[in-house]
């Protein structure tokens, strides 16, 4: 290795691309002094000699110790941009890439021409931009476009210890793109920075280079914060304890700014609205309606649109979950500085009496109550990073962008409810949603650190230690929490083939890879690999199938990939809004309430009895009858959630008909959400969700089982045969080609009396037997037109009438069918 560094350091040397330029910056004097200050300017030297002696670098510090405003401006002045090649920085975070590029401006008094940003939507990128922000994905885009990157000299990889997982395909694919261009004679830095210590997963996992990239951590001044815990756990309300809270840090605590973290866009705006009323502030302060308006996304000017064009009556969607930013922390290293952890004592503390509901409000000193979070408009966000008008006290209300991404100056007190908005993926159901869980013990404790940024301070967390001792140290990587079959379409999508030897940071396993590339195949994702007969698992694993047009509409839906087939496919016979309310409905588990829960007494159980019969009667009415019947527990599904719309969505119909509220609510929020992902890829298709749809036609009942079978293909199952029925436990049972044992319709199924001969089902649960659930009526004839892969054809496929056996048994196919071929064109991709 010693030999090596210094051969190194010659050959990089003499690169005729190698800055020897010293590119002056003309920056204010407040400026200057502000960042002399910071942690990362005493590393400039170690830090520019490691990125011109390495092709890697990694750098950790301190959230606020100036890796992202500062690192690009040293790379700038070292002529990194000086010639054809720019500098680039990457972030998880819209919100981020957007402030930093107008931060970093400012710093260094250039335009925006120069010191720009890209996001998905929007940017100012102009062909004099010299260092630019952008999020993860635009930069995956970008190399889908050129894979050396060639415009780029140096690429930045920001807060990479948030493990998203765009990020942790980034750093795979740089580990390539790297070298690459160091072959080719123009070669190109990389920086990886994070805000923590455990770094081995990028230095050591992660066979980057020949010799692992140096580490350089910047050390940070941080001052302690004192943490006092709750006494109680609010379970539900943790908006309104975070306003008790507040209310009273600004009645009796000195002065300092409040940061709030709450979970979400609408949470914030809520609690922000609170306070105003509260803490009244006239003069010069914003009012509501200026940050309600704040939206300027693609997504929300559109939905805007339809909500005036017709009447669209569905919630407002939450675009801060929208981006499909994972929202993840992993951060380690919090305990150092934060000082010492105790429930209550301290004479700051203010107890923990939640209870007492009026807050008086003190006009004396007005509150300059701000929101932040990842899509509000950059006017609004840039006013957090001002000084409040003079005799007010800032107080932000924000999401968990505030937690690493930006820091907010003046910080002295932390309100935090404890809890995360993060992507979520049912294994059962593959299906992504997002949820509210509690963070981790690094996540709580990176949030109570922003308060010791410029003197020691405290945190309040709203809830009590013991919780705290439960919650996880930190989360896993992204990808290992992920369903495979998602990510690998997401990664043909960015032309990557072959998965399996992509160098991950934190691979998923092989089979895990093999099973998910096999499902993308059948469900038409993948191009069918050359038929070369029984391969072996090496060979398998070898596999490198291109995307197919069909796969790259898939990818662009926020579901797993058999319900984006679904959307994909349900553009014919008007047929997507349909399409769309099954797969919210399948997505979000159990919206029927349990009739088969056992009673307490017997009393109870008479009422259940009655209940039961009641509700069975309302869920045949769903179900419909004649044609619509075969869709099944689909039509069920379907049903209640018209009629649930069509009566307002109350609270009160749902207990009536017995469908889980908090489901509906659900339903209703994924319906707007898939709505705004279809007219994103297809935007000639120009859906509105009408909650109350008209049912189907019997038409379209017949597309839409056919769609059903398009994407739960893999799901199939076939009635037990004649000659199979001596044994006992096969009676009215069903096969599928994985497992040697029966399944059956659930009694409570809308097929139970029916039981048609092919069905596919949504998922199988096991309680006395191996029950379907979401069981849907096929017919023979679909089979080998959408799964030939399941069908052997005896005699050749030309003959009028083939009869084949699919993998469930024989079966006689008449003539195949040719009616799904019919309006069956793909959404234009745009890319
Ligand atoms: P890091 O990336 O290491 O977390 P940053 O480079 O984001 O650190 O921040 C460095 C400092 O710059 C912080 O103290 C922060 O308060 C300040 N800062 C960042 N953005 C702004 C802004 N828009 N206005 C004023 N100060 C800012
Ligand atoms: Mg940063």
């Amino acid at each position: 290795q010693e030999e090596k560094i210094p051969h190194q350091k010659k050959v990089i040397n003499k690169r005729p691309s190698e800055p020897a330029v010293f590119i002056p910056v003309d920056r204010s004097p407040e400026i200057q002094e502000a960042r002399l200050k910071l942690p990362v300017l005493a590393e400039e030297q170690v830090i520019m000699e490691a990125v011109r002696e390495n092709p890697c670098v990694v750098i950790c510090g301190e959230t606020g110790s100036g890796k992202t405003t500062q690192v690009p401006q040293f790379l700038y002045e070292a002529g990194y941009a000086s010639g054809s090649g720019i500098i680039g920085i990457t972030e998880p975070r819209r919100v981020a890439a957007v402030s930093m590029s107008h931060r970093v401006a400012k710093e260094m008094n250039l335009p925006t021409q120069v010191v720009s940003y890209q996001i998905r939507y929007e940017g100012n990128v102009t062909s004099d931009t010299k260092i630019k922000f952008m999020t993860d994905g635009v930069l995956l885009k970008e190399i889908q476009k050129d894979f050396l990157l060639q415009r780029y000299s140096v690429v930045i990889i920001d807060e990479a210890h948030e493990r998203s997982v765009y990020t942790d395909i980034l750093i795979g694919l740089l580990s390539r793109i790297v070298p690459l261009r160091d072959k080719k004679g123009m070669p190109m830095k990389l920086l990886i920075m994070s805000a923590t210590l455990r770094v081995e997963d990028f230095t050591e996992n992660l066979k980057l280079f020949r010799t692992p990239p140096p580490v350089i951590k910047v050390d940070a001044r941080q001052f302690p914060v004192t943490i006092h815990f709750n006494k109680r756990t609010p379970l539900e309300d943790y908006t309104g304890e975070a306003f008790h809270k507040t209310c009273k840090i600004h009645r009796m605590l000195p002065p300092g700014g409040i940061l709030v973290f709450l979970t979400g866009q609408a949470e914030v705006h809520s609690l922000c609205r609170r306070l105003r009323k509260a803490f009244p502030f006239r003069k010069g302060n914003t009012t509501t309606a200026e940050d309600e308006g704040a939206d300027t996304s693609e997504a929300m000017r559109k939905f805007k649109k339809a909500k005036q064009k017709k009447t669209v009556s569905l919630p407002r969607i939450d675009l801060d979950n929208y981006s499909a930013l994972p929202v993840d922390e992993g951060d380690e290293d919090r305990e150092a500085g934060i000082g010492d952890e105790e429930d209550g004592g301290s004479d700051l503390d203010l107890g923990d009496d939640s209870a007492d509901s009026e807050e008086k409000s003190d006009p004396s000193i007005p509150l300059y109550v701000l929101p932040l979070y990842s899509l509000l408009a950059p006017e609004q966000q840039a006013k957090v990073f001002r000084p409040p008008p003079t005799g007010t006290r800032l107080c932000v209300v924000a999401t968990n962008v505030a937690e690493t991404s930006l820091t907010i100056p003046g910080i002295k007190y932390v309100v935090d409810c404890g809890r995360v908005k993060k992507r979520f993926y049912d294994r059962v159901t593959g299906v992504s949603s997002f949820k509210v869980t509690w963070t981790s013990q690094a996540s709580a404790n990176q949030r109570a650190g922003r308060a010791g940024r410029t003197e020691p301070g405290h945190c309040y967390r709203l809830y009590s230690s013991a919780v705290f001792g439960d919650f996880s140290l930190f989360s896993e990587a992204e990808i290992t929490r992920r369903p495979v079959e998602d990510l690998i379409l997401q990664m043909k999508d960015l032309n990557i083939e072959k998965v399996v030897n992509f160098p991950f940071p934190t691979p998923p396993s092989a089979e895990a890879l093999i099973a998910a590339e096999e499902l993308l195949i059948s469900l038409g994702a993948l191009e069918e690999p050359p038929r070369t007969g029984r391969m072996n698992e090496l060979q398998r694993a070898k596999l490198s199938c291109p995307i197919t047009p069909l796969g790259r509409a898939m990818a662009s839906f926020p579901v797993a990939p058999r319900y984006g087939k679904m959307l994909a496919l349900g553009k014919q016979q008007d047929c997507l809004p349909y399409v769309i309310a099954v797969v919210a409905a399948m997505t979000v588990r159990e919206i029927f309430e349990d009739l088969d829960r056992p009673a307490h007494s017997e009393d109870e159980s008479s009422k259940l009895t009655q209940r039961r019969v009641r509700l069975t009667q309302t869920r045949r009415l769903w179900a419909g009858h004649g044609p619509s019947l075969l869709l099944g527990d689909l039509m069920v599904m379907l049903g209640a959630v018209g009629a649930c719309e069509y009566a307002g969505c109350t609270r009160k119909f749902c207990e009536n008909n017995g469908l889980r509220y908090k489901a509906m609510l659900e339903i209703r929020r994924l319906r707007g959400q898939l709505t705004n992902a279809v007219n994103a890829v297809c935007p000639e298709v120009g859906v509105f969700v009408d909650p109350k749809m008209t049912p189907p036609t019997e038409h379209q009942v017949v597309c839409l089982r056919q769609i059903v079978l398009a994407g739960l293909g893999d799901h199939l199952a076939r009635r037990v045969q004649a000659e199979d029925m001596l044994d006992p436990k096969w009676k009215n049972g069903y096969k599928t080609p994985l497992m040697d044992d029966p399944v059956f319709i659930h009694p409570s199924s809308a097929l139970f009396k029916t039981l048609p001969e092919f069905v596919v089902y949504q998922e199988i649960m096991e309680t006395s037997k191996m029950y379907m659930r979401g069981v849907s009526a096929v017919e023979a004839e679909w089979i080998p037109q959408l799964l030939p892969q399941y069908c052997h054809f005896s005699p050749p496929l030309e003959t009028p009438a083939p009869r084949f056996c699919s993998s469930t048994g024989t079966v006689r196919c008449h003539r195949p069918s040719t009616f799904f071929r019919v309006g069956w064109q793909l959404p234009a991709v745009e890319m």
